[in-house]
């Protein structure tokens, strides 16, 4: 049992103690400023920037020859080799390339192979809506309908996935499954081996998307083992504003063909002879398609040194120590002002971030936001706060909260118009 007591005192305690604190400094944080906005863009460090300078140094002085000479013709192979820890895979087994958006395209293109008896294809009503955008037409380019083969199992509540639920959709018709590893609201953390499990058992492919747990939660791929997943590197991984995605592949799959091919996913021995038909390279690499966009990709492999060095384990333990406490302080000293914790409260169910409920949820997030806190809202009454451990103080979830508590006292969030952004 953590356990936690209110006064700042108390946060400047664990700031003390918190062996990761000395990371904080390798990143940009503004003055003045309390950013708990990481799950939605992970903030800029000098790590990143670092190895961002470097690309564009090489790019400067060895133009063409950075490909063979600096060795960037095997980018992808490098970072996606860096990013196999934080899933538990083989370093083959994962590739960088495109966004997650187009991950699940190819993903999808590769794994779908409808027949007329089988055809259908599972989602949930929680997951970010490009998921289900990506799948619905990749079943048109099928020939098939996609209100038909899309079989959405929808939350019972709107707030978490049901995992019997999804099982239970799992009918002889069906020959996928998608969901995510974690809920972009609720911070749900589904059970995916017991998803992969019987996906597995009734001959359905099982797919992951972990954009709102990569970095923040260790997975066990070797235990869980997914035919694929995707994720994006913008978020606790701190790659950059639409930085390169991660695509991972069951090496159980590698001979099978790449559902949208390029030439940057053929055989490396054999890629410039530039033969007219397309030998894929059977692993992970095979279904990169065009050539990669180093300058957005360079940044990841400085932020993922840094989490190598700080690990995975210890992320995850700060992170569940600083929520926790940020929860404590809703209980105790938010409640009363109309505030729930809208995620479950047991380690294993829940990912990085707190969700923050309240009926008034809109205006409060613009009430913080002029008080200088980023946080993230999320539609209809959720604001969501990520105190990252990589970046975040105690001190500051201390401060936050005091804020919160005085915007209520004195309802400044009276002053703000019922109406959300365009980017939130
Ligand atoms: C952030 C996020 C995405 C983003 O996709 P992009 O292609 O990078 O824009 C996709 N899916 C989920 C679940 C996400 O959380």
């Amino acid at each position: 049992m953590r356990q936690y007591e209110d006064g700042r005192a108390f946060a400047q305690k664990k700031d003390q103690e918190d062996p990761l604190k000395d990371f904080q400094q390798r990143f940009y944080k503004q003055e003045g400023v309390i950013y708990m906005d990481g799950n939605s863009l992970g903030l800029c460090s000098k790590d990143a920037e670092k190895a961002l300078m470097n690309a564009l140094e090489v790019w400067k002085k060895a133009g063409i020859d950075m490909w063979e000479k600096y060795d960037y013709f095997l980018y992808q192979d490098k970072l996606g080799a860096m990013c196999a820890p934080l899933v538990n895979a083989d370093p083959e087994e994962v590739t960088i390339c495109m966004s997650t958006t187009m991950n699940v395209h190819q993903a999808i293109a590769t794994f779908y192979k409808p027949t007329p008896e089988r055809n259908k294809i599972i989602m949930d009503d929680l997951n970010f809506p490009t998921d289900r955008y990506a799948v619905y037409s990749n079943i048109r380019v099928h020939g098939y309908d996609p209100d038909e083969c899309l079989k959405v199992v929808k939350s019972r509540d709107g707030e978490y996935i049901y995992e019997d639920d999804v099982i239970e959709a799992m009918t002889d018709d069906v020959c996928l499954v998608l969901l995510p590893s974690a809920l972009y609201r609720s911070a749900q953390l589904i059970d995916m081996k017991k998803i992969a499990d019987a996906a597995h058992e009734r001959g359905i492919y099982v797919g992951f998307d972990l954009c709102h747990s990569i970095g923040a939660v260790p997975h066990d791929f070797k235990e869980i083992q997914p035919d694929f997943a995707v994720w994006c590197t913008y978020k606790y991984l701190n790659g950059g504003p639409g930085a390169i995605a991660g695509l991972y592949i069951n090496k159980k799959h590698f001979s099978m063909e790449p559902g949208l091919a390029g030439w940057h996913g053929n055989r490396k021995d054999t890629q410039f002879n530039l033969e007219q038909y397309f030998e894929h390279a059977e692993y992970a690499g095979g279904w990169q398609t065009g050539t990669q966009p180093v300058l957005s990709m360079a940044p990841l492999e400085g932020s993922l040194e840094m989490i190598k060095e700080a690990g995975l384990e210890n992320l995850r333990k700060k992170s569940l120590d600083i929520t926790e406490y940020l929860m404590y302080l809703i209980d105790t000293r938010l409640s009363k002002y109309g505030f729930s914790v809208g995620n479950y409260r047991e380690d294993s169910k829940r990912t990085g971030h707190v969700a923050l409920v309240h009926e008034d949820a809109i205006r409060i997030n613009a009430a913080m936001k002029a008080r200088n806190i980023i946080p993230d809202f999320r539609f209809p009454d959720v604001i969501r706060l990520a105190p990252v451990p990589l970046y975040i103080s105690y001190t500051e979830v201390y401060d936050m909260v005091d804020i919160i508590v005085d915007i209520m006292e004195k309802k400044e969030y009276e002053n703000f118009a019922n109406k959300r952004g365009t980017v939130a």
